[in-house]
């Protein structure tokens, strides 16, 4: 069974969340489903989800409480019914600014809510042409040292490939999955590695099927119903 994560993004209003959760909650899947809507829609969404999909958040407040003006906590999520929290999407760090020490805290908060967080890492292009991808994997999972979890995700999402229509060989896919696998085994045990970046109906089949890709996260054709049911089942 692989994990399935869609990242809604800011993709859908309200009403078209709501319905897109009620039709996928009728599809019968061998593959285990997170819906990631957007904050607002969190708690409809669940409902309209059902019981065989999970429910994730795309991001979370970097404090457990307090004066943060605009952010949702991880307290919140949890009691709202979310069991998964994306941590560090590069639309975070690369558009937000979001920075490894931020990611730290929120990898925090999500443990102390007993959800699991889904910890994104990736190569911007010039990263991966100067050769850099290992290295560069390496430092955004160093953020998970001195940290204990029960349980993990990792998303490989090459920047480049987020949005674009481009994604790796399979071979690269593999390279990265395999070097995250040894070093977060010293770490966690138990631990799926996800891949992300232009996952769709065309190439999901091909990418879900190498040993070390455990699933995946997926944007854009995570919205459209006829895609994501083709890819979870
Ligand atoms: C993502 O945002 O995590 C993602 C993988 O997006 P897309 O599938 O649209 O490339």
């Amino acid at each position: 069974m692989k994990l399935i994560i869609a990242n809604w993004k800011i993709y859908l209003g309200a009403k078209e969340s709501v319905a897109l959760a009620r039709r996928l909650s009728k599809i019968k899947s061998k593959n285990q489903l997170v819906v990631c809507p957007s904050f607002p829609v969190v708690s409809e969404v669940k409902k309209a989800l059902g019981k065989n999909i999970k429910l994730g958040a795309q991001n979370v407040a970097q404090k457990p409480d307090g004066a943060l003006t605009g952010e949702v906590s991880a307290g919140m999520l949890s009691s709202l019914g979310c069991q998964y929290v994306i941590v560090g999407h590069s639309e975070r760090r690369h558009t937000l600014s979001e920075t490894d020490a931020q990611i730290k805290e929120k990898l925090r908060v999500v443990v102390s809510s007993k959800m699991i967080p889904v910890l994104c890492v990736g190569e911007t292009l010039s990263e991966r042409k100067s050769g850099k991808t290992i290295e560069i994997v390496r430092k955004q999972l160093s953020v998970l040292r001195g940290l204990k979890f029960e349980n993990l995700v990792i998303a490989y999402e090459p920047v480049w490939a987020i949005g674009t229509g481009l994604t790796p060989t399979l071979e690269q896919i593999s390279e990265v999955h395999k070097t995250i696998k040894k070093v977060i085994g010293k770490l966690v045990s138990k631990t799926k590695v996800l891949y992300g970046g232009s996952v769709d109906k065309k190439n999901a089949q091909k990418i879900l099927s190498l040993a070390e890709v455990d699933g995946a996260l997926i944007g854009r054709a995570s919205t459209d119903y006829s895609s994501l049911k083709k890819i979870i089942q």
